[in-house]
C-alpha cells in the first residue's frame, strides 16, 4: 500500500525541481477530494492536519485508519502521507503514536535552546517508527508594525542548527504569512532563501501560507530548493463558495439536494479541481 512517509517523495522533488502539496483535512469530504486528485493525476500527496482538524475528526488514529481505508477504497497507487501541520510536542507524539507516517514538530515559539531539544526528542521518536519530521525555525526580531505587511523571517545561522538534527525537511519563514495576504505585502524574501538553502544543503524546504502567494513566486521559490508547499485557505474557500453556491441556486431545496451528500458534493468537487490546480504550479502532475 502506498502509504508511505515524506522522505522519498520531498528527495525526488528536490532532485527533480517540483514541489509536492500539503493539502489540509477539515472533514471526511476533503480526504475523499485530495484522494481522488492524487490519484487522477498520478501526483504524490502529503495530507496535512492541524490540532484542531484532529480533534474535530476524532484523532490522529481516526484520521490515519480513514486515510488508509479509503485507500483500499478507493485502489489507491500513488504515494501518500499524512502529516501533523504546526503541531505542539504532544500532538506530534500523538501522531507518531496513531499511526500517521510524518509530523511536524513546531517550535518556532520557544527559544531556539527548547526548540532544538524539543525537536530532537521528536525525531528520535518518530525515527524510531520510520515517521518522518518537519521542523520549524523562528523568526528573527523585527519591528511590530513591519512584521503586519511583511511575514517573519528565519535565521540561516539557526536554520542550519536544527537542520543537523537529523530532521527530513524544514520549514523557515521567508517572508510568508498564513491566510490572507494584505495588499501591501512585498513578496517572498528569495535572499533568505538563498542564504537558508545554502546553510542546509539538501534539505528539502517547506513554503508554508501558499495560498495567496502570487503563482510566479511559488515556481521561483521551488527553483530555489522548496520541495514542499502547504496550502489550505483557498481550498477551504473553494469548498465554501461552491456550498453557497449550491443553496443560492435553491438546489438544496430541489428533489433530494437536501440530502448532506448532495449538498456536499459540489464542495468536494470544487475542493478537488483547486487541488489539481495546485498541483498542475507546483509541477508535482505524473510525477508518481
Ligand atoms: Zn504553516
Amino acid at each position: 500500500m502506498p502509504y508511505v512517509n515524506a522522505k522519498e517523495m520531498l528527495a525526488d522533488a528536490k532532485r527533480n525541481h517540483y514541489a509536492v502539496g500539503h493539502f489540509n483535512l477539515n472533514n471526511m469530504e476533503s480526504v475523499r477530494a485530495f484522494l481522488l486528485a492524487a490519484e487522477e493525476q498520478r501526483s504524490p500527496i502529503i495530507l496535512g492536519v492541524s490540532g484542531g482538524t484532529a480533534k474535530y475528526m476524532g484523532g490522529y488514529k481516526t484520521i490515519a485508519d480513514m486515510v488508509r481505508d479509503f485507500m483500499d477504497f478507493l485502489k489507491i497507487t500513488v504515494p501518500v502521507c499524512t502529516h501533523v501541520d504546526h503541531g505542539t510536542y504532544e500532538e506530534a507524539m500523538a501522531a507518531i503514536d496513531g499511526g500517521f507516517s510524518s509530523v511536524m514538530f513546531d517550535g518556532s515559539k520557544y527559544p531556539i535552546e527548547e526548540n532544538i531539544a524539543k525537536t530532537r526528542e521528536v525525531v528520535r521518536r518518530a525515527h524510531e517508527k520510520g515517521i518522518t519530521v518537519e521542523a520549524e525555525v523562528g523568526a528573527i526580531g523585527g519591528e511590530e508594525d513591519g512584521r503586519i505587511a511583511m511575514g517573519e523571517c528565519a535565521d540561516p545561522e539557526q536554520c542550519e542548527r536544527i537542520a543537523s538534527l537529523g530532521i527530513d525537511f524544514l520549514a523557515a519563514g521567508i517572508g510568508n504569512i498564513h491566510g490572507k495576504y494584505p495588499a501591501n505585502w512585498p513578496g517572498l524574501r528569495f535572499d533568505v532563501l538563498e542564504a537558508i538553502q545554502k546553510k542546509t544543503g539538501d534539505l528539502p524546504l517547506v513554503l508554508h501560507g501558499g495560498s495567496g502567494i502570487p503563482d510566479e513566486m511559488v515556481r521561483q521559490a521551488i527553483t530555489l530548493g522548496v520541495s514542499k508547499v502547504n496550502v489550505n485557505t483557498e481550498c477551504q474557500i473553494a469548498f465554501t463558495e461552491a456550498t453557497r453556491a449550491f443553496i443560492e441556486a435553491g438546489k438544496d431545496r430541489e428533489g433530494r439536494g437536501f440530502t448532506p451528500r448532495a449538498l456536499l458534493a459540489p464542495g468536494l468537487e470544487a475542493t478537488k479541481a483547486k487541488c489539481i490546480e495546485k498541483m498542475t504550479l507546483f509541477g508535482s502532475i505524473g510525477k508518481a
